[in-house]
């Protein structure tokens, strides 16, 4: 009898439970069902990239010292170096520099362990080609800067959901200077020194 009450029990528990998880589910559901589909009318329409968004890299040839450094934290040696010793100045001269942005899977860490910052991520996003080959980008390629979304007058630049105003899902029509959700990086910065300049406030 005992063990029959514990059965009735345990099943009437486990039903609550997945009664529980269903809802759950069906909030998320019934929520996006109150929301309106947002649509990005590419390419009249072009949603700006994030601050830390790493697109095609571009490299500045006059700054490279041809160390090689790119290469060694490179996951698959992808930068090639392509440089002779110039015996008058007793220095690597760089002849050319290319990346395949074909091959590259954007980890940064060429980026982030060039000595004299001659790599950066830019927020070129739009790398589509017929031939893959074309990704292979030199020095000159690569030391084109892309056009900025926020400055080609021919797209209407928009602004993705982390971007908007707090409570704000829909990012056209949002006026470019309305403030973001939260706080930006500059003004995380002043209240970290602010606190630190004052510490008992
Ligand atoms: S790490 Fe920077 S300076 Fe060194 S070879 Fe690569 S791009 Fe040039
Ligand atoms: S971003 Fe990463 S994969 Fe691409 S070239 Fe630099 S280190 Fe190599």
């Amino acid at each position: 009898m005992f063990n029959f009450l514990q059965q009735v029990s345990n099943y009437a528990k486990q039903t609550f439970q997945a009664g529980k998880y269903i809802g759950q589910g069906l909030s998320v559901t019934f929520d996006h069902m109150r929301r309106r589909p947002i649509t990005v009318q590419y390419p009249y329409e072009k949603l700006i990239p994030s601050e830390r968004f790493r697109g095609r890299i571009h490299f500045e040839f006059d700054k490279c010292i041809s160390c090689e450094v790119c290469v060694r934290v490179c996951p698959i040696n992808l930068p090639v170096v392509d440089w002779e010793f110039n015996k008058e100045s007793k220095k690597k001269q760089l002849k050319h520099y290319s990346i395949d942005f074909g091959v590259c899977i954007f980890c940064g860490n060429c980026v982030e362990f060039c000595p004299t910052n001659c790599l950066s991520f830019t927020e070129d996003y739009e790398l589509s080609v017929y031939d893959r080959h074309q990704l292979n980008y030199d020095n000159v390629a690569m030391g084109r800067l892309p056009y900025k979304v926020t400055d080609d007058s021919m797209v209407t630049p928009l602004r993705e959901l982390v971007y908007l105003p707090k409570g704000v899902l829909e990012p056209h029509g949002v006026p470019a200077d309305a403030h973001r959700a939260g706080l930006l990086p500059s003004e995380i910065l002043e209240q970290a020194v602010e606190d630190v300049n004052n510490p008992h406030s």
